[in-house]
């Protein structure tokens, strides 16, 4: 009988019945290094007792309340991401797509308060928000948008890296009233922002009015070395998303504001039944604590250099090999032509990667990855690149 599953992904074929730190196995006990951490989600690997504990402490309690009560693990979450991240204010979700939603929605209001009815967003070429409409208007990839029209009018994507091009399409469409980007695009191949561009998009903003507002659903939560990948930037966005890592697998997301941004939302004005729930709350300050007690932020930091200058020399002079690049543990490597089968030739020698834009591998390890780990990847790894680019030659 063929699978009632709606045939909406090309699912490699492999299932795992659990995992132990950064590796997974499946059910012949075979194991794999889980090097994309179920895309940028299990920061602390599997099976980590804190947050184990967290998780199955917490179901005993009480999973759901709803918002219609207080819920203590919600608000200490809130305090913990305030003080990380010098936001002032949070409200929760249930994915990156969701928690996007949450900025469209703050900055079309925002834009509403002070009298424009039809405010406009400016995001990105290549960058990547989510699947639902609102985030699909402004992702930039076409790929994702086709065949979905009509989406909601108001957004326009510019040219990555280029302040210039934020600058025009602001001069063009006066009712301009936010900027959307990640400053380290991940489904769009693991391409980093300039940090003088970051730096020009804040004082641009602040000039002319308009939210700064960040996406950091892939590279927050520690992945690049520091809490928030902004912050090697050393500015303060007015909104910022988050997701994926921050519950370490448990559905979360969050919308954080600043600044003009804070206040703007209003009783009634957004909401959801499930985001911000006990279960994935205190999964999150188990997270946060994890992260705080193990020192994974500096590990994600020198692991990922480490990483990253292996990778780099070993692929030295390898024709076919355009780039290795990225930041902490958001690693892409670039190559000039399609690679998309070695996803399935890093699973079957017992390493899981993905690759994105057709011709980006890309490595997201859990924060915990260790240097022999590490090294495991590139011994895994740099053999299959090289005997894939060697085939194709
Ligand atoms: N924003 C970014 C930067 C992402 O990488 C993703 C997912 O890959 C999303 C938003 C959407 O998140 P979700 O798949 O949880 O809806």
């Amino acid at each position: 009988m063929p699978s009632p599953l709606i045939n909406i992904y090309s699912r490699l074929p492999v299932s795992f019945t659990h995992g132990q730190g950064v590796w997974l196995f499946d059910a012949q006990g075979r194991k794999y290094l889980d090097a994309l951490a179920g895309i940028g989600v299990s920061c602390l690997g599997h099976n980590h007792p804190r947050l184990v504990k967290a998780i199955a402490d917490q179901a005993a309690r009480v999973i759901h309340t709803s918002n219609i009560y207080e819920v203590p693990q919600q608000a200490e979450l809130a305090q913990r991401l305030a003080a990380l991240s010098g936001m002032e204010e949070v409200a929760f979700a249930n994915s990156g797509s969701e928690a996007n939603e949450g900025a469209i929605k703050l900055a079309r209001y925002y834009g509403h308060k002070k009298g424009n009815d039809l405010p406009h967003i400016i995001s990105m070429d290549s960058s990547w928000h989510g699947r639902t409409l609102g985030t699909l208007a402004a992702t930039g990839s076409e790929k994702a948008r086709k065949g979905f029209d009509p989406l909601p009018a108001g957004f326009t994507q510019v040219p990555y890296n280029s302040l210039e091009a934020v600058t025009r399409a602001g001069d063009a469409e006066p009712r301009t009233v936010a900027v959307l980007l990640e400053v380290l695009q991940g489904e769009g191949g693991i391409r980093p922002s300039d940090l003088d561009y970051v730096r020009g998009l804040r004082e641009l903003c602040t000039a002319r009015g308009w939210l700064l507002m960040i996406d950091e659903v892939q590279s927050g939560i520690g992945r690049t070395g520091k809490w928030f990948a902004h912050q090697w930037a050393d500015i303060r966005p007015d909104v910022m998303t988050l997701a994926k890592g921050l519950a370490g697998g448990v559905p979360i997301g969050a919308v954080l504001a600043a600044g003009p941004a804070a206040g703007v939302l209003t009783p009634g004005s957004h909401g959801t039944t499930f985001g911000g729930g006990p279960l994935a709350c205190a999964a999150g300050l188990a997270v946060i604590e994890s992260l705080e007690q193990e020192n994974l932020l500096q590990n994600a930091e020198a692991v990922g250099a480490y990483l990253r200058d292996a990778l780099s020399a070993e692929l030295a002079g390898v024709a076919g090999v355009a780039e290795v690049r990225g930041r902490g543990l958001m690693l892409g490597i670039e190559l000039d032509r399609p690679c998309g089968i070695l996803a399935t030739r890093a699973m079957q020698a017992g390493l899981l990667i993905n690759v994105t834009r057709e011709r980006v591998v890309r490595l997201l390890p859990p924060l915990i990855l260790s240097r022999d780990e590490a090294d495991e990847v590139v011994r895994l790894l740099v053999p299959l690149i090289k005997q894939f680019l060697a085939d194709q030659a």
